[in-house]
């Protein structure tokens, strides 16, 4: 069971930033995100695309920004739990128990939820077997690729992952990229290496090939895929990897009773809290008149959402107001050494 004094939901740019805001003012926090990395919309669906609304900042990517807001937490020594998605939540006197997929408990007086459009889950194989053999024979996502060292592996997807791991698999296993169009979605720069690894033998392509079958009974042995005339080949394989992409669902945020509207949280605009005392909702999830779904607005709301914690963390105290630039308190915070 772990105690903090507020759970954040979503690591995304708006959960992020919610942290130090929440640092400086003496909270800790605690960030939980269903995806392996942090980031949300930014890295999983425009790292490399310029963004030019951020306040001070006329030009950034969505991983520059990524890394900057991961930088200002730095300080804070946050614990992330990514690959974890929060299941449930239930009242506990005056503290929330919070429940991840995992079994993981958290205890705390205050939930933020910056869950964006929802949890991302990746697009599953819809093939008999495919569930059995679920993190055991068949990911879609790599952890540790030294995992597939000498092994056999199939990679589905015609995408940017598909690619881009069928390349760095390559160096180190016997890999075959299998995609149900001939041409690849995914960078042109990677599709010419894959196309290049195929003609010096290094990778096998199939192509407009799905998947039909997974054979084995304990482990994978093998995988039947077809093509669109109905024409079938069996490919022997340690491990199978799909790379279809992403689905947002809201998850599930809906039981939690909270009150909902048209698929999003609907909060005050003096704290962001929700219809639930100690449960704010900040950034894309949260809904208000005049609402605007940029990262900008999604700073503020974590600003006032962490001041808000404050009274519930810390009943016996009374919150006072402070600029970073002349606190010493804060500075200290953040571990800034003055030499004057
Ligand atoms: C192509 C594109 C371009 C954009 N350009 C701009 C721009 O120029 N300027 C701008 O301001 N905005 C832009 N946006 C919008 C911006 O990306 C979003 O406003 C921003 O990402 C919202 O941040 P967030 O932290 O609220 O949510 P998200 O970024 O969606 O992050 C939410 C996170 O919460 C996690 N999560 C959800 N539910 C759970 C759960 N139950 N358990 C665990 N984790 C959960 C998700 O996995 C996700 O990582 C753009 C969006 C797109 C798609």
């Amino acid at each position: 069971m772990i105690k903090t004094d507020v759970l954040v939901i979503g690591a995304g740019p708006v959960g992020l930033f919610a942290v130090p805001q929440l640092g400086i003012i003496g909270l800790n926090a605690e960030v939980v995100d269903n995806l392996d990395k942090v980031g949300g919309q930014c890295i999983e669906l425009y790292p490399d695309k310029p963004i030019y609304d951020i306040p001070a900042i006329p030009e950034c990517s969505g991983k520059s920004l990524t890394e900057s807001l991961l930088k200002q937490i730095k300080p804070f020594k946050t614990n992330f739990h990514l690959n974890e998605r929060v299941q449930e939540i239930s009242k506990q006197e005056s503290n929330w128990k919070i429940k991840t997929n995992k079994n993981k408990t958290f205890i705390a007086p205050n939930i933020i939820i910056a869950g964006g459009v929802g949890s991302f889950e990746p697009r599953k194989f819809l093939v008999k077997g495919a569930e059995t053999f679920e993190n055991k024979g068949i990911f879609y996502s790599v952890k540790d690729k030294n995992f597939f060292k000498n092994k056999k592996v199939c990679i589905f997807g015609g995408g940017d992952s598909a690619l881009d791991w069928a390349i760095e698999l390559s160096k180190f296993a016997e890999v075959t990229l299998i995609h149900r169009r001939n041409e690849f979605r995914g960078g042109e720069h990677s599709a010419e290496i894959v196309r290049k690894l195929e003609k010096e033998g290094k990778i096998k392509i199939k192509t407009p090939f799905q998947i039909q079958s997974v054979e084995g009974k304990d482990k994978i042995n093998s995988i039947i895929i077809k093509k669109e005339n109905g024409k079938t080949e069996e490919i022997k394989t340690n491990f199978v990897l799909g790379f279809f992409g992403l689905i947002m669902k809201l998850g599930p945020i809906v039981e939690w009773g909270l009150n909902l509207e048209k698929k999003h949280i609907p909060v005050n605009t003096e704290n962001f809290q929700t219809n639930k005392e100690g449960i704010f909702a900040i950034g894309d999830i949260c809904t208000y008149p005049g609402k605007l779904k940029l990262i900008l607005s999604g700073f503020h709301e974590g600003a006032l959402a962490a001041r808000a914690c404050f009274k519930l963390a810390r009943p016996n105290e009374k919150y006072r107001f402070e600029f970073t630039t002349t606190s010493k308190n804060i500075q200290d915070k953040l571990g800034i050494k003055k030499s004057d």
